[in-house]
């Protein structure tokens, strides 16, 4: 600090304890600290390592799409940020799911594994966004998963278990956050949908303009839509839906844009420009929250979830798991912008958890050529090393990639013929849309656990390491023992990424926590805290300040 900010800290602080002496004027004097909004980013499994993978690119990629070379992380911590680190374990056990994580977050209380909104005893709790709503804020949820799935679901819905979306939907209804956008259409509409000559489905099919292969999963004739629109609600189902949706004439707007999760961040990259995009991108439903919520005069609670980073990461797939990162910092960037040189905003970033065990690593494959380096203790001998570092320009190579390894799958290999889908054909498949070419023998590998006729006609020799790679001892390491192909892949290019992953699930390894406002409610996320501990933070900072 220099002198002259040395003697105006000391002349500020003589003002403010003059203030507390009189014991008046305690409106003017804690204009400063008072928080209206609070912004809550959830990552959902945005491990410190996923953190680290997008800073990698932007800092050491070749020709990185940030050109700034400055993710939203680094520029929030550049513009008054703090940080700080927390566990997320669920109660009394080593790891957390997202419903857990997301109650913990909500209520500030411990929770148990795959329940929404409960505390560890089974009691409902109040939320941080119903602790808003009683406070006379406007209340949003924003995800890119669907708006019953768990994180989301935690803030407005109390549950036994987060499967129950059909129930989770009812209690999103009544708790009546003033926005929500995300998708998961099938949890909203009938059953009755299902039948493509009912006058539903017709009705369905006009309202959402034809953009979503909706399928209604309820087992009842609820109609969540036109309840919604009883209790005020505008719906959208499209991007442009959205956009017309008048912030002036209405409070409160349901959007929901795919019948179940949206599509990932690679086709949403890739479909950025095209004019029949329908779904919007998570920083165009940021800002529509946003610029709705902003109208109220007693500020607003907004959760905002970047969903589909941990979907990326629970099938190993680093290149989309980058591009879940870059929209990510896409989002961040936005709501950093509008906050921009205002302190009445909390905004806290952080995950539920780390998923898949994610990180770059060295190892002894292809060890690089001896080097010659300029200084003078290298003058008699190269710089050699005994180990693979990583080349920088696997970064780039990641961020290449042209569909997600669930695509690979589904979209591709899957639509070919029982006798099409031989190791050749995953081979071309994978080589055409990955950086890291493989070759039939690998793709082979990956296919052994397939139950298809190509190996069930004489190729069981290769079914023999079948069991030990799937066999429920390894279930830490796949997500679902029954579709684990993306998984398989991810280990046959895992070395030439340089990368390394320890599961298919989640770890517990501590989460970081962004957080930025004013320094008086900052401060206290600058801790090795706990979820429930993060949670309760949140909530005391917001209910402080009124
Ligand atoms: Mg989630
Ligand atoms: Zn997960």
């Amino acid at each position: 600090m220099n002198k002259f900010l040395r003697i105006f800290a000391l002349l500020s602080m003589v003002g403010f304890s003059s203030l507390t002496i009189y014991g008046n004027e305690t409106d003017n004097d804690t204009d400063s600290d008072k928080i209206k909004n609070v912004i809550l980013i959830i990552g959902d499994g945005m491990g410190p390592a996923q953190v680290g993978l997008l800073e990698a690119y932007a800092r050491q990629s070749k020709t990185p799409v940030l050109k700034t070379r400055t993710t939203a992380f680094k520029r929030m911590m550049n513009e008054g940020g703090v940080l700080g680190v927390s566990m997320t374990y669920a109660a009394n056990v080593l790891v957390t799911d997202s419903a857990a994580s997301a109650t913990q977050l909500a209520i500030g209380k411990p929770a148990k594994p795959e329940t929404i909104g409960v505390d560890s005893q089974g009691y409902p709790r109040e939320s941080v966004l119903v602790i808003a709503k009683k406070m006379g804020k406007a209340t949003g949820l924003v995800s890119d998963v669907r708006i019953t799935h768990s994180t989301p679901a935690a803030f407005a819905a109390h549950q036994p278990h987060r499967s129950l979306e059909n129930e989770i939907a009812l209690d999103m209804l009544a708790t009546g956050p003033d926005v929500m956008l995300s998708g998961g259409l099938r949890h909203w509409i009938p059953e009755q949908a299902n039948d493509h000559s009912s006058a539903i489905y017709k009705q369905l099919s006009q309202m959402t303009d034809g953009a979503i292969n909706f399928n209604s999963k309820r087992s009842d004739e609820r109609n969540l839509l036109s309840e919604a629109q009883q209790q005020g609600y505008q719906l959208a189902f499209t991007n442009k839906q959205m956009q017309k949706a008048n912030a002036k004439e209405t409070e409160k707007l349901l959007g929901l844009f795919t019948n179940s999760a949206f599509p990932d961040a690679i086709i949403t990259d890739r479909d950025r420009n095209n004019p029949e995009r329908t779904i919007p991108t998570l920083k165009e439903m940021t800002s529509k929250a946003i610029g709705i919520l902003d109208n109220n005069d007693q500020g607003f609670f907004l959760m905002i979830e970047s969903g589909l980073i941990d979907w990326a990461a629970h099938y190993n797939d680093t290149g989309t798991m980058l591009h879940e990162m870059l929209k990510m910092n896409e989002t961040l960037n936005y709501v950093l912008d509008w906050a921009n040189g205002r302190d009445d905003t909390l905004i806290v970033v952080t995950a539920d958890h780390e998923t898949g065990g994610f990180g770059f690593s060295y190892s002894g494959a292809d060890i690089p050529e001896p080097e010659d380096l300029p200084g003078s203790v290298f003058k008699n001998r190269s710089y050699t090393t005994n180990f693979n570092f990583g080349p920088t320009n696997v970064l780039d190579k990641i961020y290449q990639q042209k569909l997600s390894y669930t695509e690979i799958f589904s979209r591709k290999f899957d639509q070919l013929n029982a006798e099409q889908k031989t190791p050749a054909a995953l081979m071309a498949i994978i080589n055409q849309n990955t950086e890291f070419d493989i070759t039939e023998q690998q793709a082979a590998r990956i296919l052994e656990t397939e139950d298809n006729p190509y190996y069930v006609q004489g190729h069981k020799s290769l079914s023999a390491r079948r069991v030990p790679r799937i066999d429920a001892n390894d279930a830490f390491f796949v997500y679902h023992l029954d579709d684990n192909r993306q998984n398989l892949l991810a280990i046959e290019v895992a070395t030439r990424q340089s990368v390394v992953w320890s599961n298919g699930t989640h770890t517990a390894s501590p989460v970081l926590v962004f957080a930025k406002g004013n320094e008086q409610v900052t401060a206290p996320f600058v801790q090795f805290m706990g979820h429930p501990e993060l949670g309760q933070k949140i909530i005391k900072i917001m209910t402080d300040q009124k």
